[in-house]
Order: C-alpha cells, then sequence, then structure tokens
C-alpha cells in the first residue's frame, strides 16, 4: 500500500522554464555572455534533459543542436565531458538565482508559474499520504515559493539539492526517513531517467505529462510500461490503481 508520494518540483509542481532562462542569462551576463532572448524558445526544447543545474551548461553550448532528436545519453555525455565547466556554471546559477531573490522576491517570483491543479491535487493527497519534496532545486527556493502559492509542506519533508543531486539517492533517504519501504512509495517526476532509474528501486513511479517531457520521451518512458499522467488530478486514481494490483 501506497503510504507516501514523492514529488519532484519544477515541471511537476512550478513551471520555472522562464525563469531558468532568465538566471541562466543574468549569470552569463555577469561573466560578458550574452544569452540571447531569442534562444528562449529552443532552450524549453532542451527543458526536458535537465536533470540538475549542471546541465545548464549543456543546453547554452548545444544550442546548434537539434534537442527534439537528442538523445538523453548524449546530452549527458557532452555534460561529463565539461565537468569543471558545468560545475561553474551551476554554481553561477544558483549564486545569480538568489542574488536576484535577495533584491526584489517578487519579481523573481513572477518569472514562475504553478501548473493549474497542483496544489489542490496536493492538498487532497495530504489527507491521505505523507507529501514529500524530491528535487534538485536549492531548498531555499522550493521552501519559500510552496509558502507563497499555500502548498503546505514541512521543512523535513524536503529534500533537496543540498541533501543529494541525485534522486535514486534521495529515494533512499526518503525510504528511511519517513520509514517507508520503497514498495509504499510513489515518485512522480517529469524526466523519463529519473522515473526509469527510481522505478530500478522497486519503487511505484510515474511520469508527470504536463511538465517538460516531449513527445520522443514519452514514447520511451510508455515502451517502459510506466505510466504518464497527464493532469495533476489523475494522481489519486493512479494510487488507487496502483494499491489494488
Ligand atoms: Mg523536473
Amino acid at each position: 500500500m501506497i503510504k507516501l508520494i514523492a514529488l519532484d518540483v519544477d515541471g511537476v509542481i512550478v513551471d520555472s522554464a522562464h525563469e531558468v532562462f532568465v538566471v541562466c542569462q543574468k549569470a552569463l551576463e555577469e561573466r560578458g555572455e550574452i544569452l540571447d532572448d531569442s534562444y528562449e524558445e529552443k532552450f524549453m526544447r532542451g527543458r526536458n534533459f535537465l536533470r540538475t543545474a549542471k546541465d545548464f551548461y549543456g543546453i547554452i553550448k548545444l544550442k546548434d543542436k537539434d534537442f527534439d532528436s537528442m538523445s538523453q545519453e548524449y546530452f549527458n555525455d557532452y555534460v561529463n565531458d565539461h565537468e569543471e565547466e558545468s560545475r561553474k556554471m551551476s554554481e553561477d546559477f544558483f549564486a545569480m538565482r538568489k542574488k536576484m531573490q535577495d533584491e526584489d522576491y517578487d519579481k523573481w517570483f513572477s518569472l514562475n508559474r504553478v501548473y493549474p491543479g497542483i496544489a489542490d491535487a496536493i492538498k487532497n493527497l495530504s489527507k491521505k499520504f505523507s507529501i514529500v519534496i524530491s528535487s534538485t532545486k536549492d531548498f531555499y527556493s522550493i521552501y519559500t515559493f510552496l509558502e507563497r502559492v499555500r502548498i503546505d509542506i514541512s521543512r523535513e519533508n524536503i529534500i533537496s539539492k543540498e541533501i543529494s543531486e541525485n534522486k535514486v539517492d534521495q529515494v533512499k533517504i526518503i525510504s528511511e526517513r519517513f520509514a517507508a519501504n520503497f514498495n509504499e512509495i510513489f515518485f512522480i517526476d517529469d524526466n523519463p531517467e529519473q522515473v526509469k532509474a527510481v522505478k530500478k528501486l522497486g519503487v511505484n513511479v510515474a511520469l508527470a505529462g504536463w511538465g517538460y517531457t516531449n513527445e520522443r520521451q514519452k514514447q520511451e518512458v510508455r515502451e517502459e510500461g510506466i505510466t504518464i499522467l497527464e493532469k495533476p488530478g489523475e494522481i489519486e486514481k493512479e494510487i488507487k490503481r496502483v494499491n489494488e494490483e
């Protein structure tokens, strides 16, 4: 029986694709590099490859490639081959995000959008299940954002990048911290790679189809027999189905 739901943040609760683009743009600007506004559309197409902020490096540097036909593996290899540069990009990204929040939190907040229906879905689900956040985003952004949109999740239930940037490790930590066996956890993420990796632990998983995932990735996930949820309102029904299996 499912007793805990682990939710990703970006691409599941919040559409932060525009925010992320603007933060990258400003972070690069400080180094004297220009990321033109016209690149945003392309940037969005590569958004579904992101696992951690290090991957921004790949999205920026691979701008002449076709993301729609690129595999996650190719993308990961590129980022791994540029370990130092991508780590620096990640550090600059988080420093810039914090700077923007400190300067004008409301302005920063307005760059984000909450997905329709997710706040109500979480509210309803929290009556029956423990709700835990599993995200590679920074704690401060997650906590203040959820508070602002009135999604009530306590600090201890937020597993953020400061704890681990690896979702499999995060889920292991969640299992221990909340005394939930893997098969009692329902994990929702919009990144196919993360969903597939966590599934291998024996955790029940679903892909959030309302996030950044493209059709090719959805197909790939379907072939693995993983459920794709098209809207937040479908979460409860899917858990019920899993429990009856
Ligand atoms: Mg995500």
